[in-house]
C-alpha cells in the first residue's frame, strides 16, 4: 500500500513560483480542491481533471500548489512512497 507524504503529514514539499521564485503553498489534493470549484470546470478542466485521475493508477498523487504573489497554480504529481508502518 502506497500513501502520498503530504495528505499524510510526513513530509512537506516545497516548489518554487517559476515567476516568482517564492515557496508556493500547498493546497491540497486535487480532487479536493476542485470539489469547491466543480462549478467552474469547464470541458477542458474535466479533460484535465480525468487526465490526473488516471496518473493517480500510477501512485501518484497530483496537488495544487498556489503563489499568493502572482495569483497562480500550478498543478504538481507527488510521488506516493510505500507505507512501512
Ligand atoms: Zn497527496
Ligand atoms: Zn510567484
Amino acid at each position: 500500500m502506497s500513501m502520498c507524504p503530504l495528505c499524510n503529514g510526513i513530509s512537506s514539499l516545497t516548489t518554487n513560483c517559476q515567476q516568482c521564485h517564492a515557496p508556493m503553498e500547498d493546497k491540497g489534493r486535487i480532487m479536493d480542491y476542485f470539489d469547491d470549484y466543480s462549478a467552474y470546470l469547464d470541458i477542458e478542466g474535466m479533460k484535465l481533471f480525468n487526465g490526473i485521475s488516471d496518473d493517480s493508477k500510477n501512485n501518484q498523487c497530483p496537488h495544487v500548489f498556489y503563489c499568493p504573489n502572482c495569483h497562480i497554480e500550478k498543478t504538481v504529481l507527488i510521488q506516493e512512497e510505500e507505507a512501512h508502518y
